[in-house]
């Protein structure tokens, strides 16, 4: 089964200026790309907190699963992931730096493969997950982040349902 991926690709896309995608990659701006507070994450966090959601910023959403999300919608139970292009390998601007091809195409496929699994251990643990490339414009990564939260709040059962639920339970019935 091919892991949901919640990804959207704009065909107007223009790399922001002084990004990866705009230049010659370096090892300079790849090690840049590594840090938390990203250009691309930090303008998405912006477009969903105007958006009125409020969320919490590089945290595990499953303690037993040793990776942070970007965003985490604890009651929503949404954990949103912002990739950077090359280190996740996105199938439309990532490219392969010309010396330690051995090096580069391991340390991403890894890196890919543990995204995979990250997906389906959330999953598993009943979240729902959302992957937004870092060339995705903020606006509509939010807006898609906006529209996940608002329907796993919609399906959240009222309190007095849950409470009923727990005392069918107690008295036996279903
Ligand atoms: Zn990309």
């Amino acid at each position: 089964m091919t892991p949901r991926r919640d990804v959207y690709h704009p065909t107007d896309y223009q790399p922001p200026q002084g990004s990866w995608a705009s230049s010659e990659p370096n090892r300079k701006t790849m090690l840049a790309n590594r840090h938390r507070d990203t250009g691309p994450e930090l303008r998405v966090r912006r477009a969903v907190h105007a958006m009125g959601l409020r969320y919490r910023v590089a945290t595990r959403p499953l303690k037993a699963v040793g990776r942070s999300a970007d965003l985490v919608f604890t009651r929503a139970r949404v954990a949103v992931f912002v990739d950077g292009c090359f280190w996740h390998g996105c199938p439309d601007h990532f490219s392969l730096p010309s010396t330690n091809t051995d090096y580069w195409t391991t340390k991403i496929e890894g890196n890919a493969l543990r995204d995979r699994e990250t997906d389906h251990l959330l999953d598993d643990a009943g979240w729902t997950v959302v992957r937004i490339w870092e060339h995705e414009l903020a606006l509509e990564a939010a807006t898609q982040i906006a529209g996940s939260v608002r329907e796993r709040l919609a399906a959240l059962k009222p309190r007095g349902a849950a409470d009923r639920t727990r005392l069918d339970e107690a008295m036996g019935g279903g």
